[in-house]
């Protein structure tokens, strides 16, 4: 039952992190249920099916996009979104910046452990990057996210979890304005225990909350 789920995942989460629940595989009414539960933050990766879900969520529901996101689709979802979290790209700043009527909060998506079946900046890129997106009204850098590597060694993901970490810290100075690089979106249903001792202030659980698809 999503509520023992979400009341079990809430005492383990306490007041660190924000819990997202993530409905990508659910439905509209399974979404409803973990909001009843008292969830309020949902994450959608897909385009299809994602506003039939906003629009059977109440208001006060807050969406976040945690996929990719392709800039030519920002235009038909960016006003019913208040997260994203996937943000690596200008061409979809620019979109946004064009498109939305409100401030997106966004994550800079950064690709820590360098595979290149990732998504998501360099550590290196992500200072130049924040630069850049000081010119965009429609855009508030809130946090870094990442994805841990597909492993089971968790001091792999632990090593990962903590260079993210470290850069955000290292970012402090750039501080002003539109950027405010002050929160972590990282953890899963697998790893958000490890994520959570390096400081995530948003985790993304799917499974784990929702039951398998
Ligand atoms: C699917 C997904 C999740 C949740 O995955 P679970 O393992 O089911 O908890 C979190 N973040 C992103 C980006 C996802 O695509």
């Amino acid at each position: 039952m999503i509520r023992d789920s979400y009341e079990k995942l809430k005492q383990e989460i306490g007041d660190q992190a924000k819990l997202i629940a993530v409905t990508k595989y659910h439905s509209a009414e399974d979404a409803l249920a973990a909001y009843d539960a008292g969830v309020r933050h949902f994450g959608e990766n897909r385009i299809e099916g994602f506003l039939e879900k906003r629009e059977a969520l109440p208001e006060d529901a807050e969406v976040h996009f945690i996929g990719t996101l392709q800039s030519r689709k920002v235009k038909d979802i960016i006003d019913h979104l208040n997260y994203v979290h996937s943000l690596d790209r200008m061409s979809v700043a620019k979109k946004i910046e064009q498109y939305s009527s409100h401030t997106v909060k966004c994550f800079i998506q950064v690709n820590v452990s360098g595979e290149s079946s990732k998504h998501g900046l360099s550590p290196e890129e992500v200072p130049g990057f924040l630069d850049d997106m000081r010119a965009y009204s429609r855009i508030r850098i809130i946090g870094l996210m990442t994805m841990a590597p597909h492993t089971e060694d968790e001091a792999e993901i632990a090593w990962v979890f903590e260079q993210l970490r470290i850069l955000k810290d290292s970012l402090k100075e750039k501080n002003s304005g539109n950027i405010q690089v002050e929160e972590l979106s990282m953890g899963m249903s697998n790893d958000y225990h490890v994520a959570l001792r390096h400081g995530a202030t948003y985790v993304r659980i799917g499974s784990k909350l929702m039951g398998s698809r």
